[in-house]
């Protein structure tokens, strides 16, 4: 059931804005972050302004950030000035805040009610789907399930504390588990080493013996894939990455100004691009936030239009990394220089799953539908 955005709501999201903006500036002049290591000292701070339990729906002490286009907004702008602080922070966020929204419509009250525990101590989620070798199997023992397999992309292996992950039942179905983590015996390399986003702490872990109550199976078989959901849920990636965008072209308009460049026709031309890409990002971004809370639309709709999204931002995203190296020139290029971190970061955080397949279903459904009335 929606609900009205309070005072008391509006009070907690000026907050988070401000302490958001000021934890930028503090960034911009204090130590730089290595970036092979995970931002903790972000996360804790992330975590002392109440933010990773404030993603909670309101029955569980959460603002219900999910349940009205105000809250959505607000969730949004989470995102994107998470991402804009740092992307590996922004991937760690993200999957937190999936695992809140799959708990809450899939799992009971009382799973729900376990979630919150978990983070009203401010312990991160994680959202563990992509298999390792051997994959992720559960066999069930009574009230029990015992795990088997390895997860091989787990964002902030090291810092979740509680990961939601999915596992092949005897059956050959697919269930979501909530399973405490965190046995540094468990924990390995995962992917090898990535050329961007290191600092997001991507490793993997194996769950083999892992035993735990047959209740920590949230929803039914297939709910994880279940529609909307399973696609929609994507425009909060995008929002990161927005943040990642909002990054880049500040470090452009900074260092072009301090190196008095700026105002050269041919960068001011390239500025004007960078800031249409910028933005037409935000509006996707926004439009898919909007129909991915949209209950009237049909599951379809709602889909292609966040794929739609997906596809734009990050169309827009590689569209302003060569600008960017255009605009700056080699010192776009010198190892460990934000601007050129924020550009591996981004074009490694774009790299989602499934994209052909993504453009061309949203393609599909608005081939035999029209664009929704409100959006024309
Ligand atoms: C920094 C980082 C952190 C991550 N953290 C997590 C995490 O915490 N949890 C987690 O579960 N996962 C995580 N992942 C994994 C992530 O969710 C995706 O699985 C991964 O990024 C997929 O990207 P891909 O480019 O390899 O996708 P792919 O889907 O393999 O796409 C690669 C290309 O192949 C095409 N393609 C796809 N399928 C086919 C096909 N069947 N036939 C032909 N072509 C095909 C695509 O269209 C695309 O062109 C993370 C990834 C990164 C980079």
């Amino acid at each position: 059931m929606p609900v009205a955005p309070t005072l008391a709501f509006q009070d907690t999201l000026s907050r988070f804005r401000n302490a958001l903006r000021l934890l930028e500036k503090q960034e911009e002049h204090g130590p730089v972050d290595d970036e092979e290591n995970f931002p903790s000292r972000l996360l804790q701070k992330i975590a002392e302004i109440g933010a990773l339990s404030a993603t909670l729906p309101v029955e569980n002490g959460g603002l219900g950030l999910h349940d009205s286009p105000v809250g959505m907004e607000a969730l949004s702008e989470l995102l994107r000035l998470a991402g804009r602080l740092n992307l590996a922070l922004g991937r760690c966020l993200e999957g937190h805040i999936n695992v809140v929204r799959l708990v809450s419509l899939y799992g009971s009250a009382q799973q729900r009610a376990v979630l919150a525990e978990y983070l009203q101590h401010n312990i991160l989620a994680g959202i563990w789907v992509t298999d390792g070798t051997p994959p992720v199997a559960l066999v069930r023992s009574g009230n029990e399930i015992r795990l088997t397999g390895q997860k091989g992309f787990a964002s902030a292996v090291r810092a979740v504390g509680v990961a939601l992950i999915t596992a092949r039942t005897e059956h050959g179905d697919t269930v979501m588990v909530l399973v405490p983590v965190g046995e540094k015996a468990r924990m390995g390399p995962g992917p090898g080493h990535l050329t961007g986003m290191s600092g997001s702490g991507t490793g993997s872990y194996d769950f083999t013996g892992v035993v735990v109550p047959s209740t920590n199976i949230i929803g039914k078989p297939g709910d994880y894939l279940r529609q909307p959901e399973f696609s929609a849920g994507a425009w909060r990636g995008s929002a990161v990455a927005l943040g990642g965008m909002d990054h880049l072209v500040h470090l452009l308009l900074d260092e072009l100004r301090g190196r008095g460049r700026a105002s050269n026709p041919h960068q001011q031309v390239r500025i004007g691009e960078a800031l249409i890409l910028r933005e037409t990002a935000s509006m996707w971004v926004r439009r898919a936030a909007m129909a991915a809370c949209n209950s009237h639309a049909e599951a379809g709709e709602t889909v292609a239009i966040v794929n739609l999204a997906r596809i734009a931002v990050e169309q827009a995203a590689l569209a302003l990394i060569p600008l960017v190296q255009r605009g700056l020139g080699v010192m776009a290029f010198v190892r460990g220089r934000p601007v050129e971190r924020v550009m591996r970061d981004l074009a490694t955080y774009l790299r989602q799953p499934a994209p052909d397949e993504t453009l061309t279903e949203a393609a599909g459904w608005f081939t035999e539908h029209e664009w929704p009335k409100d959006m024309t």
